[in-house]
């Protein structure tokens, strides 16, 4: 009898892997560390998705869903992998929990980890209660409690959002772009503006990637339709008067100094490889590469193979990714585990 295929996270890339295998009657055991599945957009509360406008914990809470509906798939959350052996189509991984799993091959998604903007302490953040992060935004709009200053529940008239907070920035070893945080900053920018018609928000950037068709959904439309002002910008630090938050550095257009007060600052943090990628390849026994995301071995043939046979990887564990690539590579990782098996059994 062949053995299930062991996935591990529950995010968007493992949802999606679980519901392929078990719409064509394979097995699967999906173990996430976490105590419910959902991945970021659920464990962060994000608000409403780019590109649909979907409520996260509707879209995400809807895969989540279908796959707990699967009698394919047992779930297992709570759980960690400590220990992992053997060969593909009889690999043995062993559970924190106590609990021991045969399987034929795994999936590893187990994602990414917000950058902790503590690390670039200069922006004010940690220092200053009213510098938040993206993050923190969308759980602002997701509780229905509205955008507000943390320090005293005021609704701000000011807002600067700050982007590549951890991305692009070589002084701190991020030198990567982490893709989505253009957009998902437009997109909150416009659910203030639309939430606050009298709070004015600025986008202070170095390039605007709104990527593909994102340019017409966000960019422009936040500026034509929302009024939401893009400053090209280097900023040097965020500080107080006291009163307001001060914006500081320089107007890279224009090449002026700049000093504005705000109300409120928002880092659009990126997306830092999961903190336990290192523990995680050694347990595994797969690469990761050089920035510490889990290496993709084959990209045009066995999709997200990894440096072990038998052990494939999907979505933003591999570097920054959005949902929607996530899912799709999520279901690349199940058909060639499928087709690793179809050639394992003609072997
Ligand atoms: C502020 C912000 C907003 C965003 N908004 C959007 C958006 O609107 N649209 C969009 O397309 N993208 C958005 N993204 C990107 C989005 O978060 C990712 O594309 C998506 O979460 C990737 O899914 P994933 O399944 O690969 O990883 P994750 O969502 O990170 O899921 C990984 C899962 O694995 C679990 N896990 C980790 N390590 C282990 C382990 N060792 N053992 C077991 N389980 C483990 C985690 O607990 C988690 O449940 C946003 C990103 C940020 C930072
Ligand atoms: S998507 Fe935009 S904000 Fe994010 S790292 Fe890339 S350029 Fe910076």
């Amino acid at each position: 009898m062949s053995k299930p295929v062991l996935i591990v996270g529950g995010g968007p890339a493992g949802l999606a892997a679980a519901h392929s295998l078990a719409t064509v009657g394979k097995e699967c055991v999906l173990v996430e560390k976490e105590d419910r599945l959902g991945g970021a957009p659920i464990l962060s509360g994000y608000a409403k998705l780019v590109p649909t406008g979907e409520w996260a914990k509707d879209a995400i809470g809807g895969m989540v869903k279908r796959v707990e509906d699967e009698a394919a798939v047992k779930i297992v959350t709570g759980a960690k992998v400590d220990s992992f052996d053997g060969t593909p189509g009889n690999f043995t991984a062993k559970l924190s929990n106590g609990d021991s799993v045969d399987a034929e091959a795994v999936i590893m998604c187990s994602g990414f980890t917000h950058f902790d903007s503590v690390n670039k302490p200069e922006w004010g953040f940690g220092t200053y209660e009213d510098v938040v992060t993206t993050t923190q935004v969308e759980q602002m709009i997701s509780s229905g409690n509205g955008v507000r200053c943390p320090s005293d529940g005021r609704k701000p008239n000011r807002v600067a959002i700050l982007l590549c907070v951890g991305s692009r920035d070589r002084q701190i070893g991020r030198e990567w772009c982490s893709k989505i945080c253009c957009t998902v900053s437009s997109n909150i920018a416009m659910e203030i503006r639309e939430e606050l018609p009298d709070c004015h928000v600025y986008i202070y950037y170095m390039d605007i990637r709104t990527f593909g068709l994102y340019e017409t959904k966000y960019y422009w439309k936040s500026q034509e339709e929302f009024k939401v002002k893009y400053i090209k910008a280097r900023i040097a630090e965020v500080t107080s008067d006291g009163e307001k938050l001060i914006v500081k550095g320089e107007d890279t257009l224009v090449k002026r100094p700049i000093t504005i007060p705000f109300d409120m600052v928002v880092h659009a943090v990126g997306m830092d490889p999961n903190v336990e990628n290192p523990e995680i390849a050694e347990t595994f026994g797969i690469d990761l590469e050089t920035h510490g995301y889990i290496d993709v071995a084959n990209r045009y043939g066995s999709i997200g193979a990894t440096s072990r046979p038998g052990v494939y990887v999907a979505g933003s564990a591999t570097g920054p990714e959005t949902i929607d690539d996530s899912i799709t590579q999520g279901h690349a990782a199940a058909m060639a585990v499928l087709s690793g098996t179809k050639e394992l059994k003609s072997a």
